[in-house]
């Protein structure tokens, strides 16, 4: 028998748009980035976000093992989502499943864009996200802390990968879904875009929106990803510090 039960909340969202947490339709929980935090590895970053604490490493660029990985014109970009045990409700089996292989693929494509990979032929540049607590939205926060790992390790790359999802709960297209409203929503849209151009490089939706609702949670993940990118940039001026924000202001998304 399970010990833990999810519940579905008797109202996800109010006629005014309050959600379950208090936070209008465009509010982004609190986020604090620290940059540099891990001495071992080449470039680190630590990501709280709502619920979610995820770090991130990055080693290299480095020498290929296995050595027939190496590509001769390019670095080998590997990525590796873990959660730990500990980071659910329930506890999670360690180890490799389904979702952290697809999810470690999902990462890597939002981040390799921004990553000039011709710079570092034959070797490899290998990208760890470890999820220590996890409260839905861990793919985007692991591409934002990902993106200042590798920046913090010096990698050359052509801008910062900023991302967020967004989502539909009833009539209401919200910005970063929380647990319930991932859970029991109507959809959700993790993105990402390497900011130096605002091309996106990860868009995934899973639930029914029209084509307005659609166009309205695009333009909604835009503004939340370029408030995600001036944190960024700030928490890159200051490594070993933290830049904090609270949830948004009215208006400011
Ligand atoms: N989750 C969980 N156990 C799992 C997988 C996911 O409790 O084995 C929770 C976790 O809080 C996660 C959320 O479900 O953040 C949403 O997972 P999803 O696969 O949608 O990815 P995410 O939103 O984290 O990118």
């Amino acid at each position: 028998m399970p010990l833990y039960v999810e519940k579905k909340p008797d109202v996800l969202i109010t006629e005014d748009g309050v959600r379950t947490d208090g936070r209008l339709p465009h509010e982004i929980r609190p986020i604090r980035m620290t940059v540099g935090i891990l001495d071992k590895a080449d470039g680190s970053a630590f990501i709280e976000w709502g619920g979610n604490r995820i770090l991130t490493a990055v080693f290299g660029p480095r020498e290929v093992h296995p050595k027939h990985l190496a590509l001769p014109d390019k670095a080998l970009i590997r990525t590796r989502y873990n959660m730990a045990p500990f980071s659910t409700p329930e506890r999670k089996r360690p180890g490799p499943d389904r979702r952290s292989v697809e999810l470690s693929k999902v990462i890597r494509e939002a981040i390799k864009p921004a990553i000039f990979v011709e710079n570092y032929p034959g070797s490899v540049i290998d990208i760890f996200v470890e999820v220590l607590r996890s409260d839905a939205g861990t793919r985007v926060a692991g591409v934002n802390a990902a993106s200042l790992a590798l920046a913090n390790a010096g990698i050359a790359m052509r801008g910062l990968v900023a991302a967020c999802a967004v989502g539909r709960v009833e009539n209401f297209i919200i910005c970063d879904p929380n647990h319930d409203e991932d859970m029991w929503g109507d959809a959700d849209m993790p993105m990402a875009m390497l900011m130096e151009s605002e091309k996106i490089t990860l868009l995934q939706t899973d639930g029914p929106m029209t084509d307005e609702q659609f166009k309205e949670a695009l333009e909604m993940g835009r503004r939340c990803i370029r408030f995600l990118y001036e944190m960024q940039k700030e928490a890159l001026k200051r490594p070993y510090l933290i830049v904090e924000r609270s949830v948004f202001e009215q208006g400011e998304v």
